[in-house]
């Protein structure tokens, strides 16, 4: 058992252990086809091979309704998949399996399910979100994108930026305005785009952890009205409710477990002063991992209950993301200087922890939310 699974041992069932179990001999099995870095790097390549091998195993649908070919099982066990496989810097859990597989499933008509959910559930189809522009990030309401009616199609003109995996996905989920250029949240919504269409370009935006974010520009792009989620101008809440589904996923403690083994290995390697002198700094990094395994628990506790559940998750999300930096910040300056250039793990958490503030939304957005809520009951 890592450290801090103590805290969670007790409290998993013989059928959530047996599960842990079964990814663990899984994760060893398919190590040798992973390098350290995999979470950082080859997305397109073996993330994508891996994500295929996760699709036969059942394990992209694993929380997913029967009745939509998933196996209908708890929450817990979409985390604890996640988790592990956290740890072992295997991959990420892609955007299509969760919250888009889940608005489909709520929002998307029957055609729509058969047509879209067997290639997530495979792993064969990936997706990209298309949520932030150029002038819209934090924001999103402001943006422009702009899809146009034209008898049974749609055509959509705008920019979409700091795309993920564009450049190895088949398929775009769209925020785009179908209202009036000032309709704001009233105005938008939400569509399936084949990412091969003509008058897509993609081109990349390298990140400092050597990450490809894209930027991608739709010219007069024809979309059927068959692939729009939901109705039109509905799309606002169907986001806001997604990415409530996905906050049990958001902030994953086997990382942050990884990054401190990398860090004992390099307090180990110090004369015994010099670990003396930095026990207290190292102990109570492992502390504030605890914290975030306990906080991450009651986050997935709590991913059904819709009035603590974005607070739960917002705390998480500052809180973790901070820890990565220190973590990686403090390995850093302990280690050898050179281990920050070029593509080595020590480098390669440090730099991922800068970006990890931002994703997913950023922590001043975070603490918008918990001040917000802070205000509202005091
Ligand atoms: C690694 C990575 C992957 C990403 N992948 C995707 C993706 O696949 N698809 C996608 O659509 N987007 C993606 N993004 C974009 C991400 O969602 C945005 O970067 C993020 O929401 C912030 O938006 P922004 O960059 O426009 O910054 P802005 O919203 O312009 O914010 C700039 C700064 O101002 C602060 N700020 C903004 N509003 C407020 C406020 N009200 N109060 C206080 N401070 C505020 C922010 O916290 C931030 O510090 C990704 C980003 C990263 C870093």
């Amino acid at each position: 058992l890592r450290p801090a699974e103590a805290l969670i041992d007790g409290s998993l069932d013989p059928e959530q252990r047996a599960f842990r179990a079964e990814v663990r001999a899984f994760l060893r099995e398919t190590a040798d086809q992973r390098s350290p870095l995999q979470v950082f790097a080859d997305r397109g390549g073996a993330t994508a091979r891996l994500y295929e091998q996760l699709g036969a195993k059942g394990w992209l649908s694993i929380a997913w309704p029967t009745v939509h070919g998933g196996s209908g099982m708890p929450l817990s066990f979409e985390f604890l998949l996640w988790d592990e496989l956290a740890f072992a810097r295997a991959a990420r859990p892609p955007v299509g399996a969760g919250m888009i597989a889940r608005s489909i499933i709520e929002w998307g008509t029957p055609g729509q399910h058969a047509m879209f959910l067997p290639g997530i559930r495979t792993g064969t189809e990936g997706y990209s979100l298309g949520y932030s522009e150029p002038e819209a990030g934090s924001d999103l309401t402001g943006l422009r994108t702009r899809a146009v009616r034209d008898g049974d199609v749609y055509r959509v003109t705008g920019e979409k930026r700091w795309t993920s995996d564009a450049h190895v996905g088949k398929w775009l989920w769209l925020l785009c305005r179908t209202g009036a250029p000032d309709s704001r949240s009233r105005g938008l919504s939400l569509l399936i785009v084949d990412l091969t269409s003509p008058g897509i370009s993609i081109s990349p935006i390298e990140t400092i952890d050597g990450h490809r974010l894209n930027e991608v520009r739709l010219d007069d792009v024809i979309v059927p009205e068959t692939h729009r989620i939901g109705a039109e101008g509905d799309a606002w809440s169907m986001i806001r409710q997604a990415l409530a589904r996905e906050r049990h996923l958001q902030v994953l403690p086997g990382r942050i477990e990884r990054d401190l083994e990398m860090l004992s290995v390099i307090w180990k390697g110090l004369d015994q002063d010099e670990r003396r002198g930095e026990q207290n700094t190292v102990t109570s990094l492992f502390a504030a991992a605890l914290a975030v395994r306990a906080a991450t628990l009651e986050t997935v506790l709590a991913a059904t209950h819709d009035e603590v559940a974005p607070l739960a998750a917002a705390q998480n999300k500052v809180v973790a993301t901070e820890l990565m930096q220190d973590i990686a910040r403090y390995a850093a300056r302990l280690g050898d200087g050179s281990a920050l250039a070029g593509a080595q793990p020590l480098s390669m958490i440090w730099r991922e922890s800068i970006l990890e503030t931002i994703a997913g939304g950023a922590t001043e957005i975070m603490l918008e939310t918990l001040a917000r809520s802070t205000a509202a009951s005091a």
